[in-house]
């Protein structure tokens, strides 16, 4: 570097120096746009990859429903022949709106349990007077002795009484109660049964063997409570009972809520399995135990199979873990989590997206029902959940679309369920009616459903009813009803101790 005349060459060398600089700059700029545009292939490429995974046409949907036709006869030929228990429930009769009297009822079956009174007048659908009481279960007691389980149930139910009837010790009459009891049970009448296995974080070991209302029975009598157990039923059955007593069409009841269940009314001589030994009864409830339904035609992803590897009981409850409350917010969270990794458009990943059920089902819901228009939900719950600031919205949007997807999926899937369900029984119209004209049946169709997935969850519920109406066609969808009983399983069992001692046998 000289003086003199080395001015310009200095001044040469600045500017080739800025012109070089200029270029990094843009070949920076640029390497990151293609950058960000290669992460945004990725994360889209995994969204549609799982998007496919998940489809349902509605071709797939009908070999759903005839999948599940098929698995309910063969859960009916024999027990074990088929993944859907198919459970004999024994109850042949269910309320109609004539029940009269002061009835209660017990239900126990997830973290909280509840007392309940229900008073009848018995002209029509009508509950004069309802009164209820959620206690939550001791964590304790849930995996104590059948003793202090049931002292503690029956202890609870007395000071309710006492408060609801204001009677002493002994002075007042025998009343009927129905007891929800929410888990697997063996049945050999309406009113008793053994627990095939617990669930829910339930694990009391001296009840095997045991009769569940005997154990419960026992300990209303050392408390001093004159009260008969008349029906021993899960929620399903309670929730079909307290849709019958509205609506004498329901047919069948449904649960979406932590986990799903369903039963519906069957004929005896369809119950291959017991025939002969059920000739004195017109109809009976079949509890199906469908969470645990399998069939190859069911869309499943790699995050469905880690998933269920991951479980506590893998194998089990496959249809469960694809619709229900306890998996949903889990399976977005998976893809969300392999989307994060891989394309790096959350940024960086907090350990919170990596981690089993950050993500619950609600707050999945919450998001995916976000109708504002730069989608602030889903901000702020990337923000104060997941732990992720400031996701743009182009990555907010993604994140609904994946929500959009598990839900859809679920929704579809319970309305194959469903749809096979009224299939089974010859109420989806596919069947000849007794005159032999083809879709000549009209009869409205009722099921009930509870659970706070199904009621929560608008859009949840908006899937089931399309996919319902393009299972079935518009013209036939119109005669099925879905209905909502919010919280009535408890209600249900009341009014099914009600219905029961009233000695209609035969009725349904
Ligand atoms: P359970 O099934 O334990 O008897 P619920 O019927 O109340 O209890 O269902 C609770 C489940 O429903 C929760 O585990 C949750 O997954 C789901 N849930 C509750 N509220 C909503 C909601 N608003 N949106 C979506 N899912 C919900
Ligand atoms: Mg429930």
């Amino acid at each position: 570097m000289g003086g003199g005349g080395g001015g310009r060459g200095v001044w040469f060398g600045v500017a080739a120096g800025c012109a070089a600089a200029a270029c990094v700059i843009a070949a920076a700029l640029v390497s990151r746009r293609v950058k960000s545009h290669r992460r945004w292939q990725r994360a889209a490429e995994l969204v549609a990859e799982f998007e496919e995974g998940c489809a349902t046409s509605v071709g797939r949907l009908k070999q759903v429903v005839d999948a599940m036709v098929v698995e309910m006869h063969a859960g009916l030929a024999s027990d074990g022949g088929s993944k859907l228990k198919m459970l004999l429930t024994y109850v042949d009769s269910l309320p109609d709106g004539s029940e009269e009297g002061i009835f209660y009822a017990l239900d126990l079956g997830g973290t909280n349990f509840r007392v309940l009174q229900v008073q009848l007048g018995g002209k029509g659908s009508n509950i004069l007077k309802q009164k209820v009481e959620r206690q939550p279960i001791p964590q304790e007691l849930m995996i104590s002795t059948c003793e202090k389980m049931f002292g503690f149930i029956a202890s609870k139910l007395k000071q309710f009484v006492e408060r609801e009837e204001g009677l002493q010790e002994g002075s007042h009459k025998t009343r009927a109660l129905g007891f929800t009891f929410s888990f697997p049970v063996r049945q050999n009448s309406v009113s008793s049964g053994v627990l095939i296995k617990w669930t829910k974080g339930f694990d009391i070991e001296d009840i095997a063997e045991k009769d569940i209302v005997e154990c419960l029975q026992e300990a209303l009598t050392k408390e001093g409570l004159s009260m008969q157990v008349a029906v021993l039923v899960n929620d399903t059955v309670g929730t079909l009972a307290l849709g019958h007593y509205h609506d004498q069409d329901t047919v069948a009841a449904v649960i979406i809520g932590t986990g799903t269940n369903a039963c519906y009314v069957e004929r005896p001589d369809a119950i291959i399995k017991y025939q002969g030994l059920l000739t004195n009864y017109g109809g009976m409830v079949i509890n199906m135990e469908w969470g645990n339904f399998w069939t190859s035609h069911l869309p499943r992803t790699s995050y469905d199979i880690d998933l269920d590897e991951d479980s506590p009981n893998p194998t089990d409850q496959g249809f469960e873990k694809l619709i229900s409350g306890m998996y949903l917010g889990e399976i977005t969270r998976r893809v969300l989590s392999r989307v994060a990794v891989e394309s790096e458009v959350f940024g960086d990943v907090s350990d919170k997206l990596s981690q089993p059920f950050a993500l619950s089902t609600p707050l999945m819901a919450t998001m995916h029902e976000d109708d504002s228009a730069d989608l602030r939900e889903v901000k702020r719950i990337f923000e104060q959940i997941l732990q992720i600031p400031d996701i743009p919205l182009k990555t907010r949007r993604l994140v609904v679309k994946v929500c959009d997807i598990v839900t859809r999926r679920a929704a579809r899937l319970v309305a194959s369920g469903i749809v096979g369900i009224l299939k089974k029984i010859g109420r989806d119209g596919s069947a000849p009616s007794t005159s032999g004209h083809l879709r000549a049946q009209s009869k409205r169709s009722v099921v009930a459903v509870e659970g706070g997935l199904y009621e929560g969850y608008a859009l949840f519920r908006d899937y089931v009813d399309e996919a319902i109406v393009e299972i079935l066609g518009e013209e036939l969808a119109q005669n099925i009803f879905l209905k909502s009983t919010a919280d009535g399983s408890g209600t249900g069992a009341a009014l099914l101790a009600a219905a029961h001692l009233s000695n209609r046998k035969g009725y349904i």
